[in-house]
Parts: C-alpha cells; structure tokens; sequence
C-alpha cells in the first residue's frame, strides 16, 4: 500500500545540529508569558459562523525555515503568509493536547488550528546571545505577528529528537522555559527517527519508551503523544496500544502521521487515536494551500467553537 505523506512526495529527513552556542546558559528570553483566557477570549466571537462540533480540525506541521522546493521548507514570507490567512479566515491557534481535550479553549466562532512542529529543527526555535528569541526562526516569526494579532498567540506542539532539541545546546533550558511560558508543549518523535517498520519490535519500543522517559525528565507528562517518523508504523503495530519498557508502561497519547488531510474532531466516530492525519505546510497536492482552498470552495466543514 502506498504511504500518503502530503504534497505528493517523499518522506521526512533528518536534520542533525551541529550548532552549538557559546551563549551564556541562563539567559533569560524576553516574552512575556500570556494565558490561553488572556490571549483567546476580548468577548467577542472571533466569526459569526455558526458552532460545529462535527467539523474538521487542521493539524498543520511544520519542519524547516528556509528558501527552498523541497516540502520540508517553509520560507519566512510564506509562513507570515499562513499565519495571516489563517487568521483572516478564522482559526486560532491550539496544541495537540488542547485537540484532544476536544478544542473547548477556543473563542467563539473560531476554528483550530493545531501547529505541530517536527524534529527539533535549529530554524524552529532560535534564541539570540542575550536570550530573546531569533527573529530567523518559526517562532521568532510568529512573536513578530502576534505584536499586531495578539489574538492570535504562539500555541504549539513540539514532536522533538531529545538529543537534537534545536542545537544551541548550552541554551536548552532557556528555549525550555520560553516554551512552557508561552503554552507551548513537547511531544515524542522517538529517539533517533527511524523507519519504525525496519526494527525489530524491541528497537522499536527503544526508541518509543526511552523517548517518552527523557521527556518525563524534562516535565513532560507522560503519557505523550507520539508523531510516527516518515509516518510510518512499528511492523508490530499493536506497539503503539502499549508495551512495558524498563518497569514502565507506554502507551502513546495519540498517534499523529504525516499526511496529508483534515483530522476529525476526538468526539467523532472517525476518529482513531492510533492515526491522526495531518497537514503538511507546503504548497501541492494536499499541502496547507490546497487545503485552505477547499475550505474557500466550501468543500471542507471547518469545526468551529460554539
Ligand atoms: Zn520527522
């Protein structure tokens, strides 16, 4: 069976940091930390459409900043261009953990969206020497724009390599701090983002569990949800229910893959926790563009708050 991964080609890469930082490790980022109530609710509804609870949720998922054809790249105008056209078309950010509460956050009249942002990129989440953030990176961008739609706030989900979280190593705990303030939250990518399906079911259990535990290490709670490497399942996919690694039980929050459509909303009977689909943000074929354009078309039912 052929893998659906979005945008009409191929699979994920890996990007390894060898960027390091001479930075001092306690730099302090300058955002100032806002709520989810703050942020989201002036008292007005975001649109005057009607509630849909049954429509779908757009999990978007970004990887690298940059100039560049290949689908893994998403330049900074094009996504200063996603960001403005989701918000005029209604949506508000959320995290995974708030679409699997069942997005009851959002203002009235908005409509999710679910910014999930893979591998650990350095292009992600870029802090300068004195600590605030890079304006060259994903979420430098987006504190940029929320300086004119602070409605529309820095609300994301980290599906991170623990051992590639971003570069700048020695600033790690700072991007750490930034993060939790400003709502964000950290997700399994697995260990070393292999094709789960190639290991054997202990190797891949390895790269599950021992990334589930070194997030719990770094406050996670567990149990967190998991985004497949390329997309692809373990052979053995009765892994992704639960298994025991070192004393611990394991069981994936929910299973997110790489492509390549709208998700269900968590109360509907579509739903499948063990296979989440998602957007990729790239132009093509069942890319974040032609998406929206469905949406445009009417075509696609948007969820929208009540
Ligand atoms: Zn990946």
């Amino acid at each position: 069976m052929a893998l659906i991964t979005g945008c009409g080609q191929g699979l994920e890469k890996v990007s390894k940091s060898s960027e390091m930082s001479s930075a001092p490790a306690k730099a302090t980022p300058n955002t100032t930390p806002n709520s989810a109530k703050d942020s989201l609710s002036s008292g007005k509804p975001v649109s005057d459409r009607s509630a849909n609870p049954k429509g779908s949720v757009f999990i978007l998922e970004y990887h690298h900043l940059g100039i560049s054809k290949d689908t893994m790249f998403r330049s900074p105008d094009q996504f200063k261009g996603d960001l403005e056209r989701l918000y005029k078309m209604g949506f508000r950010p959320e995290t995974v953990n708030d679409y699997l509460k069942g997005s009851t956050e959002l203002a009235k009249g908005a409509s999710p969206a679910v910014f999930t942002f893979d591998d650990s990129n350095p292009d992600q989440v870029k802090l300068n020497p004195d600590g605030s953030l890079a304006s060259d990176c994903f979420l430098g961008i987006w504190q940029d724009f929320t300086k004119t739609h602070p409605d529309f706030p820095i609300r994301a989900t980290f599906f991170v390599l623990p051992d590639t979280m971003w570069g700048q190593r020695k600033m790690l705990s700072a991007k750490l701090d930034l993060l939790r303030k400003l709502g964000c939250e950290l997700a399994n990518h697995t260990m070393t983002h292999p094709v789960l399906r190639k290991l054997t079911d202990e190797k891949a259990e390895y790269e599950i569990g021992e990334a589930e535990m070194r997030l719990e290490k770094l406050g996670v709670a567990a149990p967190a949800s998991l985004a497949l490497p390329f997309g692809v399942s373990p052979h053995n996919k009765g892994i992704l229910s639960g298994f025991d690694y070192q004393g611990k039980h394991i069981a994936p929050k929910a299973v997110f893959l790489v492509g390549a459509n709208p998700a269900p909303p968590v109360s509907s009977p579509k739903f499948n926790g063990l296979r989440v689909p998602r957007i990729q943000a790239c132009e093509g074929p069942f890319g974040i563009t032609y998406w929206l354009d469905q949406v445009d078309s009417n075509k696609v039912k948007l969820f929208v708050a009540g």
